[in-house]
């Protein structure tokens, strides 16, 4: 694994460290490659785009980690009129091409001091039935391993009335292969895992979660369930290619999906193929976790930041 992985996703912890990032103009032009606006007026266009390229896109409003009930409310309102506007764009001649919102639990008010996993149950469920009506599909992300229990818990109550309702499973996890086994009927998006993890939680080493990956995708490919291939890595995604070619799966039946921004061509070419290739698209203000995260994963994408806040100073 990157070795400045860690120190990032540390400082990314540090509200010294988000004034400083956040402060800088110059931190603008690596947002705007990563991050499709501040509001829904500059995301419809990007959205627009996406889906005219032949690729479906999963809209995340970014935020988490709220500690107020106005601002977890304020998040649900703003998932409602999102959702109301992917709905205009739907493709119902394909049952599959829905578009789609990501959400974050924490931004739901999980982590409210009081009753925050029942709020943000309840808010889930809000944001579900609207979703139900307009036809759009929810995914809830995976977040740091303290919260992966709740997130779980929740999904599955939500679940028995929104079955549809998909989450994320992240590789790194040493329980994620037994999650894959528990919901490998459902929707499931498998990623690597973007959080910094004690050793006793997750695997470090990139070959240990390449591997862990390669395992759960085995165990949702020959599941019953809608396996979603969340990755940019070309060896995983070779191997979703033939583990669907040999467990059958037509491209109605798994999807690929990428963030924003990243392996463009990749996506292009995955989806004129014929695959179903989902891009995750981020919006808001509320970017600087997001982006530290992004930042972690490729220290070339620090580099121009890094020089741009020392020159600076
Ligand atoms: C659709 C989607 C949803 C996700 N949802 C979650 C979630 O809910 N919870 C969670 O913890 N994580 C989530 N992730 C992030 C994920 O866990 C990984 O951190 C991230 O995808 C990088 O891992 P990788 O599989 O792409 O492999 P890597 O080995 O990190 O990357 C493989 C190659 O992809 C390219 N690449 C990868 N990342 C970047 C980058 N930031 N900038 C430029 N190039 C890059 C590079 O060419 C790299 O060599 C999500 C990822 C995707 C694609």
């Amino acid at each position: 694994m990157n070795p400045l992985r860690p120190i990032i996703l540390a400082a990314s912890a540090s509200p010294r460290m988000q004034r400083i990032v956040t402060g800088t103009p110059v931190t603008a032009a690596i947002v705007r490659r990563f991050v499709a606006g501040a509001g829904r007026a500059e995301l419809i266009p990007v959205v627009r785009e996406l889906l005219a390229s032949r690729r479906l896109i999963s809209v995340d409003f970014l935020g988490e980690n709220t500690t107020d009930r106005a601002q977890a409310d304020a998040t649900v309102a703003e998932y409602l009129s999102l959702i109301n506007d992917l709905a205009a764009m739907n493709d119902f001649r394909d049952a599959t091409a829905r578009t789609e919102v990501s959400v974050k639990l924490s931004a739901l008010g999980q982590a409210l001091p009081v009753d925050g996993p029942a709020i943000a149950t309840e808010n889930l469920r809000i944001l579900c039935t609207k979703a139900a009506q307009a036809g759009v599909w929810v995914t809830v992300d995976a977040e740091d391993h303290t919260t992966t229990e709740a997130t779980l818990t929740t999904v599955r109550e939500v679940c028995a009335e929104f079955p549809w309702l998909g989450a994320v499973l992240q590789a790194y996890l040493h329980r994620a292969e037994e999650d894959c086994r528990e919901l490998s009927g459902s929707r499931i998006r498998l990623c690597k895992g973007a959080y910094r993890e004690p050793h006793t939680v997750a695997y470090q080493r990139s070959a240990e979660v390449t591997d862990s990956y390669l395992r759960c995708l085995e165990i949702l490919m020959g599941g019953a369930g809608y396996p979603m291939v969340a990755t940019h890595d070309p060896v995983l995604i070779l191997a979703a290619e033939q583990l669907a070619a040999e467990t059958g799966r037509g491209p109605d039946r798994f999807e690929y999906q990428m963030l924003y921004g990243i392996r463009d061509p990749e996506q292009l070419r995955l989806a004129a193929a014929g695959n179903a290739m989902r891009v995750y698209v981020p919006y808001g203000s509320q970017w600087y976790g997001y982006l530290t995260r992004r930042l972690a994963e490729r220290p070339a994408n620090l580099t121009f930041l890094l020089r741009a806040l020392v020159s600076k100073s």
